[in-house]
Formats: C-alpha cells, sequence, structure tokens
C-alpha cells in the first residue's frame, strides 16, 4: 500500500453564513469516504462549529490562515496555539490569495509554516506560478524559489509533518486547470527537489493539486503517480461535488 494516503482538502475561503458551514459540514461527515483523508477549512468564526458538527466523523477540521507571531498586540490576528485549540489539526499556508492579495512574501509564509508546525498543526504550503510566470518559462524557478524559502527555515526534516500542495494561480477560481500532464511535471518537479535532500522524506510526501478541480476532472489528476490529493476550492461548496471528488481518490 503507497505511504501516502489520499488527502482530499476544502478550502471554503470567505464564502458562506453559519447555517450554510453546519449543512455542509454535516453533508462531508457523513458521506465522506472511508480509506481516504478529508480536511474541511472553514472560515475563523464557524472553525468552532464546524468543530462540533464534525465530532465523531473522520473528517479533519483545518484553518485557512495564521498569525506569523505566538501571542501578543497583533489586532486581528489569529495564533496556532488558538487554532488547536477549536481541534484544529491543519492550516493553510501560503495560499496564493494570500500571496496576492495580502502581500504574503516568501518570508512571511515560512514563518507561518514554522508557526503552525510550533502549535502542533499540519502545514498544508501551497505553491504556485501566475499566468505571466509560467509563460516566460519561469514554472520551476517560481516553484524553486517557494519551495526553498520554507525549506532554508525549517529544514527538509519538517516536511515529514506537512502536506505541499502546487496551485497553478492561472487555475486558481478560473475554470481553466492543468492537465494531468501538466500537473505531474511540475509535482515530479517538486518530489525530485525534495528527493535530492532526502529520498525517505520525499516518497513520504503528500502533493496536492489544486486549481479547478472539479467532479468530472478529479479522477484524471488524482490517477498521477506524483498527485497525491487535491485542494478543492470552489466545489467543495457543494457537497455532491465535493463527495464525488472525494469518491475519485
Ligand atoms: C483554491 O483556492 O485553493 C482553489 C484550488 O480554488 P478553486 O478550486 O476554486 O480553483
Amino acid at each position: 500500500t503507497s505511504p501516502r494516503t489520499p488527502l482530499i482538502a476544502g478550502n471554503w475561503k470567505m464564502h458562506g453564513r453559519l447555517t450554510m458551514a453546519r449543512e455542509l459540514a454535516s453533508a462531508v461527515a457523513h458521506g465522506a469516504p472511508a480509506g481516504i483523508d478529508v480536511l474541511l477549512c472553514p472560515p475563523f468564526p464557524y472553525l468552532a462549529p464546524v468543530a462540533v458538527t464534525l465530532q465523531g466523523s473522520h473528517v479533519h477540521l483545518g484553518a485557512q490562515n495564521l498569525a506569523t507571531e505566538a501571542e501578543g498586540a497583533y489586532t486581528g490576528e489569529v495564533s496556532g496555539d488558538m487554532l488547536a485549540d477549536l481541534q484544529c489539526g491543519y492550516v493553510l499556508v501560503g495560499h496564493s490569495e494570500r500571496r496576492t492579495l495580502y502581500g504574503e512574501t516568501d518570508d512571511v509564509v515560512a514563518a507561518k509554516f514554522q508557526r503552525a508546525q510550533a502549535a502542533g498543526l499540519t502545514p498544508v504550503l501551497c505553491i504556485g506560478e501566475t499566468l505571466a510566470e509560467r509563460e516566460a518559462g519561469d514554472t520551476e524557478t517560481v516553484i524553486a524559489r517557494q519551495l526553498d524559502a520554507v525549506l532554508a527555515q525549517v529544514g527538509v526534516e519538517a516536511l515529514q509533518q506537512a502536506v505541499l500542495a502546487y496551485e497553478p494561480v492561472w487555475a486558481i477560481g478560473t475554470g481553466l486547470t492543468a492537465t494531468p500532464a501538466q500537473a505531474q511535471a511540475v509535482h515530479r518537479f517538486i518530489r525530485a527537489r525534495i528527493e535530492a535532500r532526502d529520498g525517505q522524506i520525499a516518497a513520504s510526501l503528500r502533493i496536492l493539486y489544486g486549481g479547478s478541480v472539479k467532479a468530472d476532472n478529479a479522477a484524471s489528476l488524482l490517477a498521477e503517480t506524483d498527485i497525491d490529493g487535491g485542494l478543492i476550492g470552489g466545489a467543495s461548496l457543494d457537497a455532491d461535488s465535493f463527495l464525488a471528488i472525494c469518491q475519485a481518490a
């Protein structure tokens, strides 16, 4: 059996209201297939009620972001320890919307990664190139830079307690999906780069694909050797679509 259990993660972003959060979490809790890992990342205010809804299920809870600092006078920020208190096991780090819209640099992302692990959370580190970067032939350079910025800070061993997500920015929320071959090529590049430092860690590291994954394209993406799951935005807001993606894994 593969050392890499498939992981399907839903990133709800800033969508929905409390009633929807409870209903969606409940539907996923009841419908999630056995044998894979399923993760839901609701907005901060709904973490506690969703944690209650997920109790007794095997669905994991995660947050979409965390502070770079452990605690203190940081108005509006949420610490890793606070998320751990709310039963979160995971947290997204470096999502392209955080990088692009909120100016998170590679250094900020590395600090958040480290802070997540210090709080006992598993970071889901998101990396990916923009359309301009891909068209300029810079995909691998960008991926390497984003990855190395974190590894320089935490060391390759830290990847034993982490998940990576390759999310080409041009495919997020656009309806454009990387072809399975395009995605696999980048996943292979990422795993090879980690292999060069530690073969065992590379072999057991889960690398998710994200970017307009839907029920009808999930199976072909997930069939690729180095794709170990999906990070799902839009399609995670509909229980039937999200569960169909889970079934495809
Ligand atoms: C995401 O935001 O992580 C994502 C992959 O979004 P979407 O599935 O909507 O493209």
